[in-house]
């Protein structure tokens, strides 16, 4: 049944409850509590919505479109894929509550997650390794070019006054769970893990990863019980999104710069949801970023270029500064 009330907001498990002044539009659908985003333009001052296949809402520094009937949401030109579509029901176009405090709220005011806290160490994880090659490449397999964006980054990082820790620093299986407690013995860290993708030959660009919101399913599964559970990755799931929006985005800039001389055309496949091993046990910020598609030629070819590497290194190391600067007024 489909009713819609005007009530104070209490909070959903999200910052936005912070504002409890401001009366939200909400919808229950199906099981799913929705806000309007006729709420959602007012609360952040969007000020101009326009109706249509895509929505668009902009205010003076955030442009944010979405699809309804879709999980596709952009905010400034980065792809999001949201937790649930957004739906039309009476004439009223519907954004989950989910999406609006998970994803949208600590984009649009990350000063407002409370629980980022001030960090110095960056952990990076050089996905695979050892007997665990990763995506088998033309070139070299994955667990090669993990290791040396992971290289690059933290020199940058090092030389930007960071401490670094590697969860491996040589051609070395380190299990999963151990990366997780490598990351966990840092409470006062940001943990990025690195990977290069594999699908079919066409499939390319790159895609950021951070923990599924409770109910929500690792990307493109089925949801089941136990997604219920919170998880320790829950714990940072604000600061995660933030973390992955900036290191999203600071990749595709850096990759598909124009006037650096490296424009390497490199596709946007969104931030997603997952519920990745590293992401769902570690009580840090952590993201998880394909770096391309190592099972196409042509990426693979990219990849494999020197350029490439250090471009992808420097975007994460300033990824780290931005989403530090951002986070800063929180604390
Ligand atoms: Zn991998």
């Amino acid at each position: 049944m489909l009713c819609i009330s005007l009530v104070v907001w209490l909070g959903y498990g999200g910052e936005a409850e912070a504002d409890t002044n401001f009366k939200w539009e909400t919808v229950k659908y199906n099981g799913v509590d929705y806000v309007t985003l006729r709420s959602v333009k007012d609360f952040y001052y969007f000020n101009k919505i326009r109706y249509g296949a895509v929505i668009t809402m902009e205010s003076p520094s955030v442009a944010m479109e979405v699809r309804p009937g879709t999980q596709r949401c952009r905010m400034n030109g980065v792809l999001f894929i949201l937790s649930y579509p957004v739906i039309e029901r009476n004439g009223r176009y519907l954004l989950s509550r989910t999406d609006l405090n998970k994803l949208v709220d600590p984009i649009m005011r990350p000063t407002y997650i409370h629980r980022a806290r001030h960090f110095n160490t960056v952990v990076l994880d050089a996905g695979h390794g050892g007997k665990d090659s990763g995506s088998l490449g033309p070139y070299e397999n994955e667990k090669v070019y993990t290791l040396k964006v992971a290289r690059l980054a933290r020199e940058i990082l090092q030389k930007n006054g960071y401490r670094v820790v590697m969860t491996r620093d040589s051609d070395i299986s380190v299990s999963l769970a151990n990366r997780v407690s490598i990351a966990n013995e840092y409470p006062d860290a940001i943990f990025i893990s690195i990977h290069f993708n594999s699908s079919n030959s066409r499939a390319n660009g790159i895609e950021t990863f951070t923990i599924s919101p409770v109910g929500v399913p690792h990307m493109g599964r089925e949801v089941k019980l136990r997604d219920f559970n919170t998880v320790p990755g829950n714990i940072m799931g604000s600061a995660s999104i933030a973390l992955a929006t900036a290191a999203h985005s600071r990749a595709l800039m850096y990759l598909n710069s124009q006037s650096s001389g490296n424009n390497f055309s490199i596709e946007d496949r969104g931030i997603k949801r997952a519920r990745y091993n590293v992401l769902t046990g570690i009580k840090i910020p952590a993201i998880l970023l394909e770096g391309g598609f190592l099972s196409n030629r042509n990426e693979a070819a990219k990849v494999r270029s020197p350029a490439y590497q250090q471009t992808l290194a420097v975007a994460i190391a300033r990824a780290v500064d931005i989403y530090k600067k951002s986070t800063a007024k929180s604390r």
